[in-house]
């Protein structure tokens, strides 16, 4: 049917992660509600991604778009530096309060990415405030921490990084953790220990290399090595952050402490863009001096943004409440019987699941890469059952709004094994 939203579109728009040849199945969507998506000719969609790993308590949450709403009417934005408000010191005050006792300071930018800049920048400024530069980074093989040039530094190389290949900074690559690797991992630690000036990981799941998991008494023990031989530690939770595994923070699972935690996409309920870069009192007082040039020159136009702490500030307290907490262990719960019930299906590879988060890979001749044929089919036949996945390769995954029914998650673990079946 002719769509003229669609062709508007595609006239002046450019879209992420894109090929703009051939993309001409754009959906134009016209408003949300809960865990509901709706496009301009009225179909309804599930969104059991949460909008790229965002959405928190379903979309148009009248909580957040009246607290949202007022910040507007009273204090839209100001400049953060020389000058602070009220959203910005009560959400850095929560936060700080359910974070790791260490974590004291909070630094705002405006999405994941940044995020990531800022604690990559703060380990390598600390090194040379302190008189002792280090420059090589740890990080996890199949890691992805952003799109920007440093986040694309720490993630793993592929497709998406070769044009840039040579100016991306070096970094030591180790696996994740595992009972049985931990001492050759704990022997690359120790061969770069001196000059590394920070380890980066996604703690417990490994979100865009396909929901790789590993387990966190392994994490524990890697992190416990890094800390003994002095190498600082960034624990990225932008997506694992604000209940997706099961507890608020995936920090919560582990034994040890990072000096530095990054936060977005759920930080605000998937509302309105906001990074925070939490650290250590440690790492900051690297920074506290009469010397000028010992300051962290980093800022952005929108740091702190009043509009986003007022979103992020009403989704926390809909994410404390009890009735949350009870929608999360339900998801756990549906999702754990879901598993149990397609582990040993012939078309299963293998089925992943940490709190909210559930993947299922394909038995499949292709390969597993996001641009392998299977997902180009799983995509489109999820979507005309109204539901909204996002395939990466053989990997079809949930990440759901937790506002979503039991009913819709039926629905969609029926459609699912409907698709084994079929593809
Ligand atoms: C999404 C993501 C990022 C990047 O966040 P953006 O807001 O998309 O820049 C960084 N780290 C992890 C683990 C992510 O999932």
């Amino acid at each position: 049917m002719y769509n003229i939203l669609r062709e508007r579109d595609r006239e002046v728009n450019w879209h992420p992660y894109t090929q703009m040849k051939g993309a001409t199945d754009i959906i134009p969507i016209v408003r949300g509600q809960g865990a509901y998506l709706y496009d301009n000719e009225g179909k309804r969609y599930i969104d059991a991604v949460s909008s790229w790993w965002v959405t928190l308590h379903g979309h148009a949450h009248p909580h957040i778009a009246q607290r949202v709403s007022d910040q507007l009417h009273t204090l839209e934005q100001v400049i953060f530096a020389g000058f602070t408000h009220e959203p910005a010191v009560q959400l850095s005050e929560n936060l700080l309060k359910l974070l790791p006792a260490n974590q004291q300071k909070v630094f705002y930018t405006d999405n994941g990415s940044t995020a990531v800049e800022v604690a990559l920048k703060m380990c390598i400024q600390y090194h040379v405030n302190r008189g002792t530069p280090k420059s090589k980074i740890l990080a996890f093989r199949n890691a992805y921490h952003g799109d920007t040039f440093g986040a694309m530094s720490v993630s793993a190389r592929g497709a998406w990084t070769a044009p840039f290949g040579d100016m991306l900074f070096d970094v030591v690559f180790i696996d994740t953790p595992t009972v049985d690797n931990l001492e050759s991992l704990i022997q690359k630690v120790d061969l770069h220990a001196d000059e590394l000036a920070c380890f980066i990981y996604e703690p417990l799941i490994q979100g865009a290399a396909g929901m790789l998991m590993h387990h966190p008494e392994d994490l524990s023990r890697l992190m416990a090595y890094c800390r003994h031989k002095g190498v600082l530690m960034i624990q990225d939770e932008i997506f694992v952050g604000f209940g997706r595994t099961g507890k608020l923070f995936a920090a919560d699972y582990l034994s040890e402490y990072p000096d530095i935690m990054c936060f977005s996409k759920g930080l605000t309920g998937g509302t309105m863009p906001l990074g925070v870069t939490t650290c250590s009192d440690v790492v900051y007082q690297a920074f506290y001096s009469d010397d000028k040039r010992q300051a962290l020159y980093h800022g952005h136009s929108f740091t702190a943004s009043p509009l986003a702490c007022a979103a992020a500030l009403a989704s926390m307290e809909l994410l404390l409440k009890a009735e949350t907490t009870a929608r999360i262990a339900r998801i756990v719960a549906k999702h754990r019987a879901f598993k149990e019930e397609i582990t040993s299906w012939p078309k299963v590879k293998d089925v992943r699941q940490r709190g909210t988060i559930i993947a299922i890979e394909w038995n499949h001749m292709e390969s597993t890469s996001y641009f392998s044929k299977l997902g180009e089919v799983l995509y489109p036949f999820f979507l005309e059952r109204g539901i909204l996945l996002r395939p990466l390769g053989n990997i079809i995954y949930l990440v759901p709004p937790y506002c979503i029914s039991d009913c819709d998650l039926d629905y969609i673990y029926v459609t699912i094994k409907e698709a084994l079946k079929l593809l």
